[in-house]
């Protein structure tokens, strides 16, 4: 059953992490909003939430200057690998009733279905969050790794690409910088203190009801050939249900261990979106003492945002105050004795 009066509204991240050169800021924010723009003329038009954050992340994995898709960092052997997933949650229709429901599609709410799809480690397609819809939406699968993705790539109509293509000289740069510093990530601890910046994600919800997460990355810098971050994984850095959506952005083996964003979008039940936010970080930080960050959106289209790294950059869209962007501060940061 759709509800009355949805209020649409979308949020975005552009990763939490460093702050990243001063100088990229401004087309960092001039990306984001032009990203944002897009899933928001969905909204308004009466689009799909769906819709709405598929296409705010794939303009992110275009941009450069984004840590997902084209522009991606580069693991320890100097190759692009992404993960990205999608997952959308739907009032229940006539149509849903009617057969849509499938063995990948659950009920969480008596009227809601859910629905997700993901990849990892995937080179050679250029948008990795087309790739995870396509799974979620034409495979008896959730998530597709590896070659085997990309064959279903092909199979599903997204164009493969030469991998080499997806790596811009500003990546490869930052590789040999690092490559220079001392060693790559060996060790889980080294790899839970690295965090970059740039990840993407977005979350919506819209008139009809209908609720989206959305999340794509290249990796932690210097990562491991072969290592599958949170991005990929469903309840980890991305979950939609019946009370809202959330993505979140950093240290992914923290993220998954402290399964932020499932956590944190069933905490919405008890709780409005900011506070669950901060809370959500606040836990993380107490379980892990890592770095890491969360959007998240309710039913209702009310909006939260929270991270403990040094900088992370969101936008956001609603009726009433339009389109926004904002570099964030950080949360404290101290961990509970
Ligand atoms: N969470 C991503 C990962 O661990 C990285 C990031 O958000 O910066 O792959």
């Amino acid at each position: 059953m759709a509800r009355a009066r949805n209020l649409p509204a979308l949020v975005v991240h552009g990763g939490a992490g460093n702050a990243g050169p001063g100088a990229e800021r401004p087309e960092r924010r001039r990306g984001m909003m032009a990203a944002i723009r897009l899933g928001a003329n969905i909204l308004r038009a009466k689009g799909s939430a769906l819709e709405a954050v598929v296409a705010t992340v794939t303009a992110l994995e275009d941009h450069p200057l984004f840590n997902a898709g084209y522009g991606s960092l580069l693991n320890s052997e100097g190759n692009v690998e992404m993960d990205a997933s999608v997952m959308f949650a739907e009032p229940f229709s006539d149509s849903t009733r009617r057969g849509k429901r499938s063995d990948r599609t659950h009920s969480h709410d008596a009227d809601y279905t859910v629905s997700a799809g993901a990849v990892a480690v995937v080179s050679r397609v250029r948008n990795p969050i087309m790739l995870a819809r396509a799974v979620m939406e034409n495979s008896p699968h959730i998530l597709m790794a590896g070659p085997g993705a990309e064959n279903f790539a092909r199979k599903a109509g997204i164009r493969l690409v030469r991998p080499e293509e997806m790596v811009t000289e500003r990546a490869r740069e930052r590789w040999r910088a690092r490559k220079q510093q001392a060693g790559m990530l060996e060790s889980q601890a080294a790899a839970r203190a690295a965090i970059g910046h740039g990840t993407v994600g977005a979350v919506a919800v819209d008139l009809h009801g209908a609720i989206a997460a959305a999340t794509s990355t290249g990796g932690v810098p210097g990562k491991l050939f072969g290592r599958v971050g949170d991005s990929a994984l469903i309840g980890a850095g991305t979950f939609a249900h019946a009370f809202g959506a959330a993505s979140a952005t950093g240290q992914g083996e923290a993220i998954i261990l402290t399964a932020l964003c499932r956590e944190a979008v069933l905490s919405l039940a008890d709780g409005a979106p900011q506070a669950v936010a901060r809370a959500a970080i606040a836990e993380m930080i107490d379980a892990t003492g890592a770095e890491a960050g969360i959007i998240l959106i309710d039913r209702r289209g009310r909006i939260g945002y929270a991270h403990n790294a040094a900088s992370m950059q969101v936008a956001r869209y609603d009726p009433a105050g339009g389109v926004q962007h904002l570099w964030l501060a950080p949360i404290a940061t101290a961990r509970r004795p």
